[in-house]
């Protein structure tokens, strides 16, 4: 339960979603998302395991009712099995779901652990089906380990969800046949346009693909049916009558979502950013690590909510600096 003042911001939204990056670090390389030679964290910039748990604690006793543990890839952290152990005991005792976005890599070895710690749905980001496609991508051939990830996570019990982002020219004309596929396998999906943060090798903008558009040309050969949303996120849901599979659009640039956002995030080295498309932020890990961490991280999440942008600025244009500099592997998507 939770005993302390809830987490309300200056436009009066009530912040419930915590979405906590674990580390910046990861094993694939997906172009839109980071360069080929990224530069990670030093490993002491990073929380520790009982920073990350003293962290949630504090969140769930400002009422936050889920959290969504993500990166970096979250299943590359070593001890990030002790960490979901430790919030799933909070299931049920403030925290109403715990929940993770991975690139599904080592979603078959884990997807059990995370189903006996109180996990029932999982993200998996999957951008094409195509095995070449994958590797020059996410510059590593991994499709057989995140297919193989993805059927281990339906056998544990775990729901899945895939995340795709429309990329055109790139896997723009793959995009009906991975809904269809979703659909038939009983995966909710979400199509994310790309956004821009963090530099990366190329131009993001030559692969931005406006939804509206997809949504076009999908309902030439699906019957697309909108459907009410009511989880206060970005997503749009509709239903594909052909297949029965919800299918969200999550356009953070051709359509503003910010009036109903009841979403944090924290990076892996402790910084709240209060909007995944501005530069406010709070150091939480200051406020750990100081000599009076409970009383100095109250004052810093007041200081979140005080601080809370009314909406995001994302533009994507040809030559312009990303929106904000750090990578989405760094916020956390
Ligand atoms: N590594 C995990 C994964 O890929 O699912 C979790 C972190 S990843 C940053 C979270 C999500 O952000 C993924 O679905 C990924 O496709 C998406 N993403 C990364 N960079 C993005 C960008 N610049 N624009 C839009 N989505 C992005
Ligand atoms: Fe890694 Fe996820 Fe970024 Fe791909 S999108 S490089 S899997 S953090």
């Amino acid at each position: 339960m939770s005993c302390s003042e809830p987490l309300v911001d200056a436009f009066q939204r009530r912040i419930s979603y915590l979405r906590l990056s674990v580390t910046d670090r990861c094993d694939l390389r997906c172009s839109y998302c980071m360069p080929e030679r990224m530069t990670f964290l030093p490993k002491k910039e990073v929380l520790s395991l009982e920073e990350l748990h003293r962290l949630g604690l504090a969140f769930i006793d400002r009422g936050i009712t889920k959290i969504r543990l993500t990166g970096g890839e979250p299943l590359v952290r070593r001890d990030v099995m002790e960490l979901v152990q430790a919030l799933g005991r909070k299931l049920g005792d403030g925290l109403d779901e715990l929940t993770l976005t991975t690139n599904g890599t080592r979603l078959e070895e884990f997807a059990q652990p995370l189903f006996d710690a109180g996990v029932r749905r999982v993200n998996v980001s999957l951008d094409t089906m195509d095995g070449e496609l994958f590797q020059q991508l996410s510059r590593r051939d991994r499709l057989v380990q995140v297919l193989r990830g993805i059927a281990g996570a339906k056998r544990a019990g775990l729901q899945v969800k895939i995340n795709t982002v429309a990329l055109k020219g790139i896997n723009q004309s793959e995009i009906p046949f991975l809904v269809e596929w979703a659909g038939t396998h009983g995966h909710d999906m979400t199509l994310i346009e790309v956004m821009p943060l963090g530099e990366v090798d190329g131009e993001r903008v030559d692969h931005y693909l406006p939804l509206p558009a997809v949504r076009d040309e999908l309902e030439e050969r699906f019957t697309l049916t909108d459907i009410a949303d009511n989880t206060g996120g970005p997503a749009r849901y509709v239903k594909v009558e052909e297949t029965g599979g919800r299918l969200g659009f999550i356009t953070p640039l051709t359509n503003n979502f910010c009036a109903t956002c009841n979403r944090i995030r924290v990076t892996a080295t402790g910084q709240l950013y209060a909007c995944l498309g501005g530069a406010e932020k709070v150091d939480l890990r200051a406020a750990l690590r100081s000599e009076a961490p409970d009383r100095n991280l109250a004052t810093a999440l007041d200081e979140a909510m005080r601080i809370k942008p009314e909406k995001h600025h994302f533009r994507i244009e040809k030559g312009a600096e990303p929106a904000q500099p750090r990578h989405m592997s760094m916020t956390g998507g």
